[in-house]
């Protein structure tokens, strides 16, 4: 089954209002290739997600960053997948490092919020990655097959999540893992699903990768065979983003 190309774009902490209306200015005029080639997908902070939901054009989806693990309630500062349904936000990002290594959201605790947030209709970018250390003692497949361990014990339907591969060592510190890097951990993880999951799921599942990505270096990136697209941070508040979004051809 042909994998759709996949672009998201996440601004996490960033931005004012008049700063998001002209991303949403840039994404609008910008020149992209049609849904049928590539899913894209931009992913602001909560306070602007309606803002950007409205403004922005319809073959553009929003993603939230983070949602709550289980059904809203007494949990102050949190915002529950419900709220996410109730604006018609279709995505969330699950799992991202800066939450699992500055907040300690553990394995299980990602695995929770997955598989919350699917049983709510909403699609989910599940974040997976190796710190340095642990790439430089050689525990990187390690690393991400527990990752990626902890949400399969938790869903039995792959069907609306697509995972990010994002080395820590790699996000926002300008060092882009190579292609051959990307792609041998892109490999390992496919295998894991045949191995794990199942074959259909293995040949299905889109496996996006995320660490300084920008415009220079995505077109190399994008032709590995099972690298089925970005997940951008910095890259994606700037102009070229849409560059990014091109790759896909
Ligand atoms: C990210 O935060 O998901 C990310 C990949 O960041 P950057 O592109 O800035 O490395």
């Amino acid at each position: 089954m042909a994998r759709k190309f996949f672009v998201g774009g996440n601004w996490k902490c960033n931005g004012t209002t008049e700063e998001v209306k002209k991303i949403v200015g840039t994404l609008n005029e910008a020149e992209i290739p049609s849904e049928d080639v590539v899913e894209v997908v931009v992913s602001p902070p909560f306070v602007f997600l309606s803002l950007v939901k409205n403004l922005l054009r319809s073959e553009i989806q929003v993603a939230a960053q983070n949602c709550w693990v289980r059904k809203g309630g007494a949990f102050t500062g949190e915002v529950s997948a419900e709220m996410l349904v109730n604006l018609a936000i279709p995505w969330v990002i699950i799992g991202h490092s800066e939450r699992r290594l500055i907040l300690n959201e553990s394995n299980e605790f990602v695995g929770d919020k997955v598989a919350y947030a699917l049983s709510q209709g909403i699609k989910v970018i599940a974040c997976v990655g190796e710190t340095l250390e642990q790439r430089e003692s050689g525990a990187t497949l390690e690393v991400v097959a527990a990752q990626t361990k902890a949400i399969a014990e938790k869903i039995s339907n792959w069907d609306n999540v697509v995972l990010a591969y994002e080395p820590v060592w790699a996000i926002g510190t300008g060092k882009v893992a190579s292609p051959a890097q990307a792609q041998e951990v892109h490999h390992e993880l496919r295998k894991w699903f045949s191995d794990n999951v199942s074959a259909d799921v293995a040949g299905s599942i889109r496996i996006i990768y995320g660490g300084s990505v920008n415009g220079a270096n995505c077109k190399e990136l994008a032709a590995q065979p099972d690298l089925d697209g970005f997940l951008v941070g910095g890259a994606s508040l700037k102009p070229e983003f849409v560059d990014i979004i091109k790759s896909a051809t």
